[in-house]
């Protein structure tokens, strides 16, 4: 996989306002937010995207799913409620091609997303 914006803010060669980070996983908050609360959680493994995924690789998504759950209930918005997407590929709206889960919270989501 080429490096990718996102592996860079991992090497911490772009700046980033990161909220979470654990061996395997780092969190920072999206530069062009969509919500109140627009984070981004990413595996520090170079996964393209969900259909890059293996079946290696569950643990880790899992931890990812779990991590974006503990820090929206940390914020406080686990009752009022959030949104957790993985965009892919180009009708998914996929942009940065390194595996990523957008949590967005704070306002009400429409669904559909259009
Ligand atoms: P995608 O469209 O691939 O699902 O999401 C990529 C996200 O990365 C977009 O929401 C976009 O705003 C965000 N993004 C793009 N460049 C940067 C950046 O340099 N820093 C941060 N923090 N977010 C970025």
């Amino acid at each position: 996989m080429s490096d990718t914006l996102f592996a860079k803010i991992i090497r911490r060669e772009i700046p980033a306002d990161i909220v979470y980070e654990d061996d395997d996983i780092l969190a920072f908050r999206d530069i062009a937010p969509k919500a109140p609360l627009h984070v981004l959680f990413i595996p520090k493994k170079p996964i393209r995207n969900l259909d890059a995924a293996v079946a290696d690789d569950g643990e880790l998504l899992g931890r990812l799913v779990l991590a974006a759950a503990a820090y929206a209930r940390q914020e406080g918005f686990a009752e009022q409620g959030y949104r957790c997407v993985f965009n892919t590929n180009a009708d998914g709206g996929q942009t940065v091609f390194h595996l990523h889960l957008h949590l967005l919270a704070g306002r009400s989501l429409h669904w559909p997303p259009g």
